[in-house]
């Protein structure tokens, strides 16, 4: 394949853009090369500047359940944008968007959109501060919640219980109220929670990740932070921003089978505008302003455009849920089809699924936390990516991503897929 214009757009936009990108995941850093530039895109498939094509499987990070350019979100904000694109002052649309959302979220009675999922995690993270009157939270490595100074913590060396900033600009000041704990850890949480009796607002937590590869909760776990959130007053937050809407339509709740105390939306929730989103039970809920004094806001927050795009994602998904169980098993085929290629080749890997969210790693050991995910061999992951790429299959370009399959990936897709892990140099 060739890369020419690409290369060129990539080189003027460094001129102007600090690394090209608006999202440093984006600049290819992690696998080498230079990044494409996509020109358009229509169901499965991207279109770059170079006019290939590429069966896509990252779906904007996560939001185009149904494809790129899929006709009833597209009409929708067509057709809102010649009505005005913001007011500033309170539409009927963002009401509908609620009640739908609420209809098909478990456990929640009321949600405040924002623009993100970074702002979705952060307000959430103050409404369970100011709920609780505690300062402390706990997160786990290898956990994104955006880019907010709280979640830009990871153990620095030495470091036990308080996290250490992993970003210049992040305070000490800010990251010693972040604890970090392990995934999949029980015991490790229990110890926080006991060395910091009562002071710990919230546990937050992906609840299936997809930020350190896919990597699915132990049972034993998942239901452990429940009930140790439940006997100690903290507050259970899961930041459903990659699996609201995705792996079931009441997210990871409902395919998980627990409530959590607030839950963060992004991605999917915003039919690929920006759109993120908290919510919560009611008395929760009634803490934020301006019914009650913990305060967030937002000038584009439930933005017409954005809202019309949401509301037609929800509404299909909700008139067709079968759309899930179509994704669950495309991604099953995919995961079947990749393990068998890979074990006929000798390749040593471990492929995590659940849903439509799947990742592969080139390592020996089940990857369940972030410091397992860490060990697979970079190197290979860097040659299976472009081996891909240029065989007109883009992957997420980083080892610690999930794969979001969407619905107009077909199984010659699948297949076509699958043939070019066969064919690609390893
Ligand atoms: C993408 C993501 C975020 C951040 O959302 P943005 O819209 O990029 O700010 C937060 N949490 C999780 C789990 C995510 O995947």
């Amino acid at each position: 394949m060739r890369y020419q214009r690409s290369s060129a757009l990539f080189t003027e936009a460094k001129k102007y853009i600090p690394g090209g990108v608006n999202s440093p995941v984006r600049a290819f850093k992690a696998v080498g090369g230079e990044p494409i530039f996509i020109k358009h895109a229509k169901g499965a498939y991207l279109t770059d500047e170079d006019d290939n094509e590429y069966i896509d499987y990252i779906a904007s990070w996560g939001p185009l359940l149904f494809g790129h350019a899929y006709a009833p979100v597209l009409n929708a904000v067509i057709e809102k944008a010649k009505k005005g694109t913001s007011f500033g002052i309170p539409t009927e649309i963002e009401t509908k968007l609620a009640q739908l959302a609420v209809k098909m979220v478990p456990n929640i009675d009321k949600i405040r959109f924002v623009n993100s999922g970074t702002e979705a995690c952060m307000s959430a993270v103050r409404l369970a501060r100011g709920y609780t009157g505690r300062d402390k939270i706990i997160k786990f490595a290898g956990c994104y919640h955006g880019h907010s100074d709280s979640f830009l913590i990871q153990a620095g060396s030495g470091a036990v219980t308080f996290g250490s900033p992993n970003s210049p600009g992040v305070t000490q000041g800010t990251a010693k109220d972040t604890l970090l704990a392990n995934y999949n850890d029980l015991a490790g949480v229990k110890q926080l929670v006991a060395a910091n009796k009562g002071e710990i607002a919230a546990i937050i937590l992906e609840p299936v990740a997809g930020n350190m590869g896919c990597i699915i909760p132990k049972d034993d776990f998942i239901h452990g932070l429940r009930e140790l959130c439940t006997q100690e007053g903290i507050l259970l937050l899961f930041d459903e921003v990659m699996t609201g809407f995705r792996l079931a339509a009441g997210g990871a709740q409902e395919a998980l089978g627990i409530d959590a105390d607030i839950v963060m939306f992004g991605k999917v929730i915003g039919g690929g505008l920006p759109v993120g989103a908290f919510a919560a039970r009611a008395e929760i809920m009634a803490h934020l302003a301006p019914e009650g004094p913990v305060y967030q806001a937002g000038t584009l927050s439930g933005n017409p455009l954005a809202m019309s795009a949401g509301l037609a994602m929800l509404t299909e998904i909700d008139e067709k849920p079968e759309v899930f169980t179509s994704l669950a098993a495309k991604t099953e085929y995919l995961h079947k089809g990749i393990e068998s290629v890979l074990t006929k080749r000798g390749i040593t890997h471990q492929i995590n699924r659940f849903g439509s969210m799947i990742s592969v790693h080139f390592c020996d050991q089940p990857v369940t936390d972030f410091a397992s995910s860490a060990l697979g061999n970079n190197d290979r992951f860097k040659a299976y990516f472009h081996g891909l790429l240029d065989q007109g299959v883009y992957l997420p370009p980083s080892a610690f991503e999930s794969y979001f399959l969407n619905d107009a990936i077909s199984y010659q897709d699948l297949d076509k897929t699958i043939e070019a892990v066969e064919k690609c140099k390893l």
